[in-house]
């Protein structure tokens, strides 16, 4: 350049009169112990929460705790064409029906917390523009009058030709070396321009830096004139990134590895701007087994509704399960841990960045059933009752209704082999507890008597009959059993399975069946938790009315 760098500078950015130094200052390096890390999630606002964001927010709050460092929530929402309004509002309410709280950050519309803000990109520009005329002002940047259609020529031009890499640079560059003059003029005659960098890259150039899931990773230097801001003065998601995390004083950028071709762009600006470069680790991404043609592919919004966080709240999965699950596809010794700490709050788990795999993490919702159904079976049955009540009350008006009607009769029902030592693991989920139990209320309950093979019907009957006879409902569990044993013998049946197994020509059948038959006319159901529980909560009434309909009907 033959002109004065500062007069360019001022004549771009007339308003900035802060400095680089400045803003050093009043974000300056934080007071943290040796080795914690500054980790941020930086989403864009548009509405949505991908599994893949809570994946990633939970890497990044995670590896702050493990270190006893910071977190923070960064709303990057400088792409005006991907927002809509308050996306942020879904986004923040995802993160807190699954419990990931960052220390600092956005917290919700307009607000935040934390010292290093303001954490929403559209509130920097002050900042952006600061750093930006401070490149100008050491010649490291430059504006750019090249229209949409001189843009695109060159680019056809690059197409055609044998040219290796694509983009704004070397003798494309045009506008790198306008005179002051031919800018001046532009800019009086209010010709829209971008600020671009001036790259000072080697196209023979390669450069080296350790991600920390991949490890040494090699790439070409970057020579390309990247646009830091555009048009309207916003940053670019480079130019942002180097500004935003510098001041906000991130030591670890854990970001999706889409973001890895441009790393050396990202080096090339923080030098630039004289910023420390941060650690970098690229996460993998969150994939699943296509149940059509079993392949591997990308979690997608369009197919998959397990792509959005809100389908698990909506299906009523603990926020503890999704944690759990997540846990066991981000570090493989988290199973080895919950086996030592069954107990302990998953956020304590201490993560570690090394032991994540780089390749795809495979999503499988029957794992996370499996999971769900661990976590919920060691749920006391209050924990168990609000929980319920609080999904239905958002999901399932009816249901709650029913539900809640008699606190002590649900709570007593979830508590049905619950709170021993081997508690049932039936429930995944909280949408799933109305059809669970659904014999239990007389709403939902569907007569159904669909005898297994080895029972005709007269026998059926005989079982119900006897049984209507000697059932007290004030029978504990032990009696209640003896009594059925009792009626085996005189039915034809043999209390003991073991001997019908060695001999099942002489009998009709075993105590299991018996059970089964009074199972069945009472639930309508084969299987299902404790009989004589059941039957205790749902009253003489009930089971009475229930057994003599059957009776009738045969
Ligand atoms: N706003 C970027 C995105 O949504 C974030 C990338 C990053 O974490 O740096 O992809």
């Amino acid at each position: 350049m033959n002109y004065d760098c500062n007069k360019l500078a001022d004549l771009l950015f007339p308003n900035i009169t802060g400095t680089v130094a400045q803003l050093e200052e009043q974000y300056p390096e934080r007071n943290l112990p040796e080795g914690a890390r500054v980790t941020r999630f930086a989403p864009s606002p548009t509405g949505y929460l991908h599994i893949g964001g809570l994946f990633g927010a939970l890497v990044d709050v995670l590896t702050a705790k493990a270190t006893k460092g910071v977190s923070y929530l960064r709303i990057e929402d400088t792409d005006k064409k991907r927002e809509i309004d308050d996306g942020v509002s879904a986004i923040i309410n995802g993160f807190n029906s699954f419990g990931i709280d960052f220390d600092e950050g956005v917290t919700g519309f307009n607000e935040e917390k934390g010292a290093y803000g303001p954490y929403t990109q559209s509130k920097r520009a002050e900042i952006y523009q600061t750093v930006a005329k401070e490149l100008v002002q050491k010649g490291l940047a430059y504006p750019c009058f090249c229209t949409a259609e001189e843009l695109s020529a060159i680019r056809e031009e690059q197409e055609k030709g044998d040219a290796l890499i694509w983009g704004y640079f070397g003798k494309w560059a045009k506008c790198r070396d306008l005179s002051f003059e031919e800018i001046e003029e532009n800019i009086k005659s209010g010709k829209p321009y971008v600020l671009r960098f001036r790259s000072d890259g080697q196209e023979d150039k390669r450069i080296f830096f350790d991600d920390i899931i991949r490890g040494k990773i090699e790439m070409p230097e970057n020579i390309i004139d990247e646009v830091l801001l555009k048009s309207d003065g916003i940053p670019t998601y480079h130019f942002a990134h180097a500004c935003d995390d510098h001041f906000m004083r991130t030591t670890h950028v854990i970001r999706g590895e889409e973001w890895i071709s441009s790393v050396p762009k990202h080096i090339a600006l923080f030098k630039a701007c004289g910023f420390k470069v941060p650690k970098y680790a690229h996460t993998p991404q969150v994939m699943k087994i296509d149940e059509e043609d079993g392949t591997k592919r990308k979690l997608s919004k369009r197919k998959d509704p397990e792509a959005a966080v809100s389908y698990f709240v909506e299906q009523g999965f603990p926020k503890e399960s999704l944690i759990e699950y997540l846990l066991t596809l981000l570090n493989s010794n988290f199973e080895d841990w919950r086996r030592a700490n069954p107990k302990a709050d998953a956020f304590s788990f201490p993560f570690n960045l090394k032991k994540m795999s780089p390749s795809g993490c495979l999503f499988d919702l029957v794992k996370l059933n499996d999971v769900s159904k661990n976590v919920i079976s060691v749920m006391d049955a209050d924990t168990v009752y609000t929980r319920v009540s609080q999904w239905a009350k958002e999901y399932d008006a009816d249901f709650y209704n029913e539900f809640t009607k008699n606190p002590e009769f649900s709570r007593n029902m979830v508590n049905i082999d619950r709170e021993s030592p081997k508690p049932r693991k039936d429930i995944a989920k909280w949408s799933e507890v109305k059809e669970y139990f659904a014999y239990m209320f007389d709403a939902y309950f569907k007569p159904d008597f669909d005898l297994p093979e080895n029972i005709n019907k007269e026998d059926a009957k005989a079982i119900l009959l006897k049984y209507i006879e000697i059932y007290d409902e004030n029978d504990d569990k032990d009696l209640w059993f003896g009594k059925i044993k009792d009626m085996c013998e005189p039915l034809g049946f043999t209390p003991n399975v073991k001997e019908y197994k060695k001999n099942p020509e002489a009998f009709k059948g075993h105590v299991g069946d018996v059970s089964t038959v009074i199972r069945l006319a009472v639930t309508g159901r084969k299987n299902t938790p404790d009989l004589c529980s059941i039957m205790k909560l749902l009253g003489k009434d009930t089971v009475s009315a229930r057994i003599n309909g059957i009776v009738e009907s045969l």
